[in-house]
This record gives C-alpha cells, sequence and structure tokens, in this order.
C-alpha cells in the first residue's frame, strides 16, 4: 500500500513516516500542496494524509483538485478543531480528519479502517468526481447547518438513515458502494440489520426522489451483482 504524507510540520511527519513504515506502508512524504499534485499524477497512491494548513495551496483545495480525476480515500489532518475545516474537508470528498495533536497510531488505525471500508481499488476510471461538477449545478446538494439533502434545492424529507445514506452518495458521485460498505457507512451498528435493509432504505428514497421530480430516482442506479452509485 503507497501512502502520500502531504506534511508541512518535520516533527509531525517524521513520526508518521516512521509509524507507517513500521506498519509496512510505503510512504512518499512531500511538503507542500504542489508537490501533493505532482506525486499523486506522477503515480497513484492508495491513500492520501492530507495537512489543511501547507504553505502553498490548503489542504480542501488539494483535495478538490485530487477529486477532479481521483477517488483515493484521503485522510485530513486538521490544527485547529474547526468545524469548518472538518464540514469542508468530508464535503470535498475527504473520508475522515484527524485533530492534531494525535498519536501516530491513532493514524495507523484511521488508514486501516478507511482502507478496509473502501476495499475497491482506489484508482479505477468512471468512479472519480466529474471535474468541473460545482454543487450548484449538481442535482442533489447538501445543506450541512440544516443536515439536508436537497433535490435542485429543494429539501427531501428524509429518515437519518436515508439521510446518512445519500451523504455517502453524494460524496463519492459514480463510485458504486457495494450492500456491506454502505451498511457500514451509513449505520452506528451495522451488525443489527441486513443488506436487505439497504434495498428498501434506496427504494424509499427513490421514492421521495420521484415524488419531487419524475425522473431524479434514477439519481441512485443500481449496479446488478454489486450495489448502488450515485449517478448526477
Ligand atoms: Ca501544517
Amino acid at each position: 500500500m503507497k501512502v502520500l504524507l502531504v506534511e508541512d510540520e518535520p516533527a509531525i511527519a517524521d513520526t508518521l513516516v516512521y509509524a507507517l513504515r513500521t506498519e509496512c506502508f510505503e510512504v512518499t512524504h512531500v511538503l507542500t500542496g504542489g508537490e501533493a499534485l505532482d506525486a499523486h499524477a506522477a503515480d497513484a497512491h492508495d491513500f492520501v494524509i492530507l495537512d489543511i494548513g501547507l504553505p502553498d495551496l490548503t489542504g480542501l483545495e488539494v483535495c478538490k483538485r485530487l477529486r477532479e480525476s481521483s477517488a483515493v480515500p484521503i485522510l485530513f489532518l486538521t490544527a485547529r478543531d474547526g468545524e469548518i475545516d472538518r464540514i469542508l474537508g468530508l464535503e470535498l470528498g475527504g473520508d475522515d480528519y484527524v485533530t492534531k495533536p494525535f498519536s501516530p497510531r491513532e493514524i495507523v488505525a484511521r488508514v486501516r479502517a478507511i482502507l478496509r471500508r473502501s476495499s475497491s481499488p482506489a484508482e479505477k476510471p468512471g468512479i472519480a468526481a466529474e471535474p468541473g461538477n460545482g454543487e450548484s449545478s449538481a442535482p442533489l446538494t447538501h445543506d450541512e447547518a440544516t443536515m439536508r439533502v436537497l433535490l435542485h434545492g429543494q429539501a427531501l424529507d428524509l429518515t437519518a438513515h436515508e439521510y446518512k445514506l445519500l451523504l455517502v452518495f453524494l460524496r463519492r458521485p459514480h463510485r458504486v458502494f457495494t450492500r456491506d460498505q454502505l451498511l457500514d457507512l451509513a449505520w452506528q451498528d451495522p451488525g443489527a440489520v441486513t443488506d436487505r435493509t439497504i434495498d428498501a432504505h434506496i427504494k424509499t428514497i427513490r421514492a421521495k426522489l420521484r415524488e419531487k421530480s419524475p425522473g431524479c430516482e434514477n439519481l441512485i442506479e443500481t449496479r446488478r451483482g454489486l450495489g448502488y452509485a450515485y449517478a448526477p
């Protein structure tokens, strides 16, 4: 597993590089956002650990640019316990975040958890977000403040699980999620439900989309034998 570590603070970077190599990850360490984009373009990594406060681009900007062509899992490092960073980071397609100070072991554990979750190969044509597909032009949008998902600007009336499921899809347009992955990502206790539960929830989500705008139920695609994907 090749990990790209983007961190400009040497002390933090050194301990992380050491911890990751000890766990047999192959680590490339860069100091700036520009170097990170170059490094990932030159050699696709399986995972990116991305500091938000970088000397050139912000980590959020780096994430946005990576997402134009890649669905690689991204873990943010943030110095502030800032809600803004967290929300923006996850909205832009980050997978998780950790607030400094953290223990290197915590980072390794998060990396493993995220890799388990996204068990399909990270770099695959057709699963990356569409370039230039801005928030405003997307049919479905997320309003974090009100915790609502909107279809063409109209709020959908969703249950908590329907909302969480839609968020999983929205963060990774076109990516196919298996039922197991969806259970893992949207249910706190996935053991208590079956994969039929996902099918039932997808059905009600589609009905709600259709009710607001006929035809929009097709935004959630069934990929036979695989799972579901959001296809804006
Ligand atoms: Ca920094």
